[in-house]
């Protein structure tokens, strides 16, 4: 964990007795926000920024400001709540060709982000199951690829879950493997599009038959591609349908903070049948305090982020978000080239705007390591071990691909020069399935990296901070 900021800034250990001027907390604000700001705008980090255009920011801030401090639960004092969340949900669901849905009623709703929405999925699925085919140890079907928020949601909500492996040629699921899984306390089964890992995407009409065949949910997860893929499709990439035009699909999570190019804190969840959302609907009749109720699983929530995000959509409209995914596509493609121009390199599967590679004469790492004192963060794979670049906007500016591809020559060169010696790769450590150590010793570095997240100003001073009694 860094500590830039501990010997240049106050450390609050308690509330200051008196406050500090405004002035002086944004100047320290704005200084912090430039210095990180400048790490991505070179355009060599992974995914991440999304957007990376100040003058959006800007607008999405506005458009924040006039709502941020609005409980977006308290409908009768800010019924613009309830039209922003109703028409992101439906802009969302004619995205999703709801307009294909004939024999049930679609409906939505606007969750805290790509796990907020998995969650919603989960907690809605078991529920229904529960109700209509008294399902009571219910488990969830997921390829090995799909989201740890899956993981997480079966922890939370008592769901079973089951991972089935990919297959490595596509690095997508075979319907066939999920078949195998599925029960009758099958809640849903879960298709990519795309994968984070890969980028790749699932046979999402397949597992949609399998879906029908069973009697179960299939939820797909668009997160990262619902607001990408569907402008792909109408530029002529191969892009298969994975939304409710394939019959089976029962939901699907669309993250409007990624390419949604909306401030990080919202997903749309959309499902083909309301009675299902509405099976995770919430109410207390008898509280004290009055008749309770919530939509979702949160309470209070921001009217600014709803604000936002609606006034992100309505701003680009298709052609803005067609524009964006065109120069997005185009500059994953060319980086793509560069890869496959090194016989040493695969990418793995058929990806579009994301895509993974490995290598079979070095271990890939060595890659990343050359890469990244010239800034380049890559996100690492595991099993086999491989490198992701989800491509954003900030990749598109003019020089990123140039300076990929001869970066990307260069790490090469090294890479073959370290397997030589039988060097191992310092990143591997961390990301990689190879180097590291046993599971319980992983398990604790990563109790450790989350403590440093949260408790660095707790009684120890943080590496690198000046003694307390310093700071005034
Ligand atoms: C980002 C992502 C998620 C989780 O989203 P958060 O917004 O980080 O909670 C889920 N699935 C996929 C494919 C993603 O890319």
């Amino acid at each position: 964990m860094d500590y830039p900021y501990a010997d240049r800034f106050p450390v609050h250990r308690a509330l200051p007795e008196d406050g500090r001027p405004r002035e002086e907390i944004l100047a320290e604000l704005q200084a912090m926000a430039r210095e990180e700001d400048s790490f991505w705008e070179t355009g060599r980090i992974s995914g991440t920024m999304y957007c990376g255009d100040h003058d959006h920011y800007a607008f999405l801030a506005e458009a924040f400001a006039g709502f941020a401090h609005v409980n977006a639960l308290q409908r009768d004092l800010c019924p613009s709540a309830t039209k922003f969340e109703g028409e992101i949900i439906a802009m969302v669901l004619d995205l999703m060709h709801a307009d294909a849905v004939t024999d049930a009623e679609p409906a939505g709703l606007v969750t805290s982000g790509g796990t907020g929405s998995i969650l919603h999925a989960l907690l809605a699925y078991r529920d229904h199951a529960r109700a209509t085919r008294g399902v009571t140890t219910p488990n969830l079907v997921k390829p090995e690829t799909a989201h740890p928020a899956f993981d997480k949601g079966c922890h939370l909500f008592s769901i079973e879950c089951r991972t089935v492996p990919v297959a490595p040629e596509t690095t997508t699921v075979r319907a066939a493997d999920m078949a195998a899984v599925v029960d009758d306390q099958t809640i849903a089964i879960v298709g990519s599009a795309g994968n984070y890992p890969y980028g790749t995407i699932d046979p999402i009409a397949e597992l949609g038959a399998l879906a029908l065949e069973r009697g179960v949910g299939l939820h797909v997860d668009a997160c990262l591609g619902g607001f990408i893929l569907p402008f792909g499709e109408e530029l002529g990439y191969a892009v298969p349908p994975f939304d409710f035009r394939v019959p089976g699909v029962t939901t699907i999570s669309a993250d409007t903070h990624k390419y949604g190019y909306a401030f990080k804190g919202t997903s749309a969840l959309v499902f083909r049948d309301k009675a299902l959302r509405n099976a995770q609907y919430f109410h207390v009749t008898g509280w004290s305090g009055g008749k309770y109720m919530s939509p979702g699983m949160d309470g209070s929530r921001s009217g600014g982020l709803l604000a936002a995000t609606w006034a992100s959509m309505v701003h680009l409209g298709r052609a803005g978000y067609r524009a964006y995914a065109a120069d997005i596509f185009a500059t994953a493609a060319t980086m793509q080239d560069a890869v496959r121009s090194h016989p040493e390199l695969q990418v793995m599967g058929s990806p579009t705007f994301c895509f993974s590679f490995t290598s079979d004469a070095f271990d890939i790492y060595h890659v990343a390591d050359f890469m990244r004192p010239r800034g380049w963060r890559f996100n690492g794979q595991q099993y086999p071990n491989a490198i992701h670049m989800a491509v954003t906007r900030p990749q598109t500016q003019p020089g990123v691909t140039d300076a990929f591809a001869a970066d990307l020559a260069e790490a090469v060169a090294y890479a073959r020069e370290r397997a030589a010696e039988g060097a191992e790769a310092e990143l591997g450590a961390i990301y990689g399935g190879v180097a590291g150590g046993l599971t319980s010793e992983v398990e604790d570095v990563i109790v450790m990296f989350m403590d440093a997240m949260l408790d660095a100003q707790q009684g120890v001073p943080p590496v690198g901070a000046a003694p307390p009694a310093e700071q005034g």
